[in-house]
């Protein structure tokens, strides 16, 4: 996979700006507030089908415009031919996505066309982080590998929001809800959930093998990682190769036997939303045990697995959005990633471009906004990118 260049129209800060990209390494770098992690986005939003880092798409149109507009040109490898994936997002409304100028139904038709890996630094946590970021992980590493997956999260995200109201409805008191009306929400999201545990479980799988070689080769230490995928819909491990069917066959009962504790609790306490990782060093849990450098290093291999996935399924690597995340490594786990990704073409953001030495060449965009007089004459910014392939260090 290979961005050939994006362009932008009121996208956050950019009123316009157009950036070509390298194979290899791009270096995104400038000041604060220039907007890099904006050109991320936005060339993220394209593999995810909405924004990595706004609750609504909508957050995305530059303050006091009317509709964002991104557009994205690339190649797979196999293909000669380039693909231009574009999104009009308006302040209010639907988005709208074009595919070579043809519009799309929805996000699920898009999803997979383009796939990506992107890298912040809230990643280093996500060992010793919280339960939804790991679900949040997985949900996004294989909603990416398709558009199935996301229908499915979508359907039970839906059903359990609205069980969710009714428990709360119930639990003040007013609501009767009968057994039929239980029964009904169940039966909706009990084969989500088994397709949700499904997908996971086989993309835990994956994953556990690719963190190992990840971690080992990092650290060169003798701590064997493992991952396991924690379900209720799969009670315990030696379980693992139960049906789906099976699985919907659990999560329904589950969900129509304990009402009564669920409206004690007030919200849905059965169902993939409360699923884990467990991720275990030596056979001891990294969360409880392991040092911050292992926590460290063990979300940058899951990062790595995720491409690596990706990669398998897609028969070609994801591109790598790196947000600002090597100058929070050291030297050592820096030229690891670095080392990993030699083949592949990433896109890191930077303050700091002399961080990114290990790489021959480097393609240096220097990210710098200015004004210009737009045609209704009010001031506008630009994107100024000067673009220089040279060698990072001599
Ligand atoms: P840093 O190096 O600090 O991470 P950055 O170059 O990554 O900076 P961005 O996060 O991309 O910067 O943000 C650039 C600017 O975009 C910020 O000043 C932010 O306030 C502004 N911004 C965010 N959303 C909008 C919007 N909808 N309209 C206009 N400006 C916005
Ligand atoms: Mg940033």
């Amino acid at each position: 996979m290979e961005i050939k260049k994006v362009a932008y129209e009121n996208f956050r800060n950019i009123a316009e700006a157009e950036v070509a990209f390298t194979p290899g390494t791009n270096v995104l770098w400038g000041n604060n507030a220039q907007g890099k992690t904006n050109i991320l986005e936005g060339i993220y939003f394209f593999a995810r089908g909405k924004s990595f880092r706004a609750s609504s798409d909508r957050e995305t149109v530059r303050f006091g415009e009317q509709c964002a507009r991104a557009e994205l040109t690339f190649r797979r490898a196999a293909s000669a031919r380039e693909t231009v994936l574009e999104a009009y997002i308006p302040a209010s409304g639907k988005k709208k996505l074009l595919r070579s100028g043809a519009p799309l139904s929805g996000v699920s038709e898009m999803i997979g066309d383009f796939t990506a890996v992107l890298f912040c630094p809230e990643h280093l946590s996500l060992v010793s982080g919280s339960p939804a970021g790991r679900r949040s992980f997985l949900d996004i590493a294989s909603a990416q590998l398709s558009g199935v997956y996301v229908g499915e999260l979508r359907r039970f995200m839906r059903a359990l929001d609205q069980r969710n109201a009714l428990i709360r409805s119930c639990r003040q008191g007013g609501v009767y809800v009968s057994d039929a009306e239980w029964e009904a929400l169940a039966a909706v999201m009990a084969p989500s959930a088994a397709y949700i545990a499904g997908a996971r479980r086989e993309y835990v799988g994956r994953l556990s093998g690719f963190v190992a070689e990840h971690f080992e080769r990092m650290t060169s230490g003798n701590e064997i990682p493992e991952i396991s995928y924690k379900t209720q819909v799969l009670p315990d491990e030696d379980e693992g190769a139960a049906p789906v069917s099976e699985m919907a066959a659990r999560i329904e009962r589950l969900l129509c036997e304990n009402t009564e504790r669920e409206i004690a609790a007030g919200t849905t306490l059965y169902g993939v939303h409360r699923d884990d990782l467990v991720i275990k060093l030596n056979g001891r849990e990294a969360k409880s045990y392991a040092s911050q450098g292992q926590t460290r290093s063990l979300s940058l291999a899951m990062k790595l697995a995720e491409g690596e996935i990706a990669g398998e399924s897609g028969g070609e690597y994801p591109v790598f959005l790196l947000d600002d995340v090597l100058s929070e490594l050291d030297s050592e786990r820096r030229t690891y990633i670095l080392g990993a990704l030699r083949d592949r073409q990433i896109i890191v953001t930077s303050c700091e471009p002399e961080l990114y030495s290990g790489r021959e060449t480097a393609n240096l965009i220097n990210m710098v906004i200015s004004d210009f007089e737009g045609n209704r004459g009010e001031v506008m910014n630009r994107v100024e990118t000067l673009c220089k392939k040279y060698p990072l260090y001599e």
